[in-house]
């Protein structure tokens, strides 16, 4: 069965952990437009130094470039099953730059603004790899990476920049999720990382 999945949801929802465990079951890949964009500069391609270029001026890549990024990595072999895009298209404009391809799943992964707030006060991101994780008694700022990168706390991880971001997410996403209509599943977010898979598996039953 073929899955090209989307998949959506807030910062904190989890989907990131999602997105892994659901590429190993379904042996399908999963990438997010930030992933897209570092792997094709560390392969040195013109565009892939193109795309440097335009990082290190500061400024944003724009959407045609992204969508041009997205076409080349649904071209390669291992997206014959399918795949799963991680946080895209997550505006407006990036839905309409992405017209080559049609999704099966548009997956909303769902979580009340309280628990957001709470998950990503307490989250950490890797400064080699870019992985996100939570602290616990495993895990603490300064640790090290598998990659070798170091564990910190994100200075925009404050309550007032969580909460804007929020806004942002709300605003520019709901009108992509009512562009999808039919193929959007609402999956409760709330509850541990198995609860949510259960939830995830069988909506794609
Ligand atoms: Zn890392």
């Amino acid at each position: 069965m073929m899955h090209k999945i989307l998949l959506m949801g807030p910062q904190g929802s989890g989907k990131g952990t999602e997105a892994e465990i659901f590429s190993e079951r379904l042996n399908i890949p999963a990438f997010g437009m930030g992933q897209l964009i570092r792997d094709e500069i560390v392969t040195g391609s013109d565009f892939g130094k193109k795309m440097e270029e335009i990082i290190l001026r500061g400024e944003l890549v724009s959407d045609e470039n992204a969508a041009h990024l997205l076409k080349l990595r649904l071209a390669k072999p291992d997206t014959e099953n399918g795949y799963i895009l991680d946080g895209y298209p997550r505006n407006i404009s990036q839905y309409n730059a992405f017209d080559f391809d049609t999704p099966t799943h548009v997956l909303v992964i769902d979580i009340p603004r309280d628990e957001s707030l709470k998950r990503l006060s307490g989250r950490l991101t890797c400064k080699g790899c870019g992985r996100v994780g939570a602290v616990s008694g495993d895990l603490k700022a300064g640790d090290l990476c598998g990659c070798g990168g170091e564990w910190y706390q994100r200075d925009d991880d404050t309550p007032e920049a969580i909460t804007r971001r929020l806004e942002i997410y709300k605003n520019d996403t709901a009108p992509v999720i009512e562009k999808y209509g039919d193929l959007v599943k609402m999956i409760d977010g709330v509850g541990s990382i198995e609860v949510v898979t259960d939830r995830i598996e069988k909506v794609l039953a």
